[in-house]
């Protein structure tokens, strides 16, 4: 392969926002690119004009960014091949639609929508297999002018030769052959001038010098017609390499229930670009049986067809977790506090003062980053450290069987000896509250423990003196003094668990 002629294309369309399996098709047409040193071009297939969705285009663009998947030709790019926008290139369409029909390649079908509703029927019930029954393509030279002079609708279809075969060999699956007999005469340019997928994606991924179609297995069927009409066009035909379906982890189709959404949701969740780029990089492809953990820098190097697997992708959203859990705790706390904020900024209520303060989550940030799958779990995890006052029921603080009275005794001891206490950090904290516990005759666990109730609102939280630490002084006293006030409100006797 000669490294400045490859060339490969992400071309998605704005029917919708880009889904996991879509943006690993634009992750491996990246990695194959940025390995040969070719170009990677973006390509907006927006000709299905019902179906196109507000928005998508920049959902789709903004996606790419985001994990740093950027393009060399393309929307906002341009590039010399251009437009990038299928919308804006029919006349490319409707030249080579033309010329295939002068050629007598394809023809002119009048078919009214009624029919072929009647013919899909016929062939439903004759348990025959779908496809157009070719009523057109006899059509006679007078007939046809007739036709055209009354004004009547029409689409031109391809005239799909009725023998052979069409065999090709696709750079990841081998062999692949496909009767011809077996393909209808399909559309090539619709009633408003708008071509269909067939005819726009092989004229541009001829005009646009595509070198190899990357794309996933869902269009392998689509390929015969595609050689067809490079042949009849007498275009150069690139090589093709069909990526491995993805499926759940019970191996069934994909969807929501299996944890994937679209690219935008991962990001609103905190998922981070690195852990995601190298996830779906993992998504069929893989270095050898065993590395899980790639960069970015060492997919690109390493990046090639020939380890791309024939069999199904298994799409684990366990791993995506257990991933992004390791690139988050690689970040330096600085890094991660930064990333932290918007998400803290966006999730905690109202009440709570923004901007928030970068050396305050600094001091967070180290008791939570071991324990963190995505940036989203932040504010569930954190967010008494930016509350006024702690709304939790009396009940929380009676940890491992512990009773009123000796909650009671607890708090009022603790909040006795933190307040004489000079020095509030870790190890002042530690040497005065591990012998307290002995004191009072209780447990650590007891005692840590209602205490973090105490100064958190909750069972579970990040590690006590950290946490106290972080809190300060003044508002460790003043929650303490809260739980003893809330203690009081509730009758003793009911107390007890
Ligand atoms: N527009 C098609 C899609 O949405 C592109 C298929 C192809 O790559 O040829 O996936």
């Amino acid at each position: 392969m000669t490294a400045e002629k490859i060339r490969v294309r992400y071309a998605p369309s704005p029917t919708g926002f880009p889904h996991v399996g879509n943006i690993r098709t634009a992750l491996f047409n990246w990695l194959f690119a940025r390995h040969h040193k070719g170009r990677f071009i973006v390509r907006i297939e927006n000709t299905d004009v019902t179906r196109t969705v507000e928005g998508a285009v920049e959902v789709i663009l903004d996606g790419l960014r985001w994990l740093g998947i950027d393009w060399d030709e393309g929307p906002e790019v341009g590039g010399n091949y251009g437009p990038y926008f299928q919308s804006e290139r029919l006349k490319f369409y409707q030249e080579a639609a033309k010329r295939l029909v002068d050629q007598g390649d394809a023809y002119y079908c009048y078919c009214t929508p009624q029919r072929l509703d009647e013919m899909r029927a016929e062939q439903m019930r004759l348990k025959q297999p779908p496809g157009y029954d070719r009523q057109c393509r006899q059509i006679s030279a007078t007939s046809h002018i007739l036709k055209f002079v009354s004004g009547s609708r029409r689409v031109i279809r391809f005239r799909t030769p009725l023998e052979k075969k069409t065999t090709f060999k696709d750079i990841i699956r081998g062999e692949v052959t496909f009767e011809n007999a077996k393909i209808d005469d399909f559309i090539l340019l619709k009633s408003d001038g708008y071509p269909t997928y067939h005819l726009a994606s092989v004229v541009d991924d001829n005009l646009m010098k595509i070198s190899h179609v990357l794309r996933a297995e869902e269009w392998l069927s689509s390929t015969p017609r595609h050689l067809m009409l490079y042949k009849a066009l007498d275009y150069k035909t690139p090589q093709f390499a069909h990526l491995p379906i993805l499926l759940g982890t019970d191996r069934s189709k994909l969807s929501k229930r299996h944890g994937v959404a679209s690219i935008t949701e991962y990001q609103k969740k905190g998922y981070l670009p690195e852990a995601m780029i190298n996830f779906l990089a993992l998504l069929g492809w893989s270095l050898d049986d065993k590395t899980e953990i790639l960069s970015r820098k060492k997919l690109i190097e390493n990046f090639s067809l020939k380890r791309v697997s024939q069999t199904a992708a298994i799409f684990n959203k366990d791993k995506l977790d257990w991933m992004n859990g390791i690139y988050l705790r690689k970040l330096h706390s600085a890094d991660l506090s930064r990333q932290i904020i918007p998400f803290l900024e966006r999730d905690l209520p109202l009440g709570v003062k923004r901007p928030i303060s970068f050396e305050y989550i600094e001091k967070i940030t180290p008791l939570i980053q071991e324990r963190i799958k995505t940036l989203e779990e932040v504010t569930e995890l954190t967010d008494f450290f930016f509350a006024n006052e702690l709304d939790y029921q009396p009940d929380l603080l009676m940890v491992k069987k512990m009773n009123h009275q000796l909650v009671n005794k607890a708090l009022e001891t603790s909040l006795l000896k933190l307040r004489r206490l000079s020095a509030f950090d870790e190890k002042s904290l530690e040497a005065m509250l591990r012998p307290l516990a002995e004191e009072l005759e209780l447990k650590t666990g007891q005692l840590f423990g209602t205490l973090r109730v105490a100064v958190t609102g909750r069972t579970a939280a990040p590690p006590l003196f950290q946490t106290m630490v972080v809190l300060g002084k003044d508002r460790c006293i003043s929650r303490i003094k809260m739980a003893i006030a809330k203690l009081k409100e509730t009758p003793e006797e009911t107390n007890e668990n």
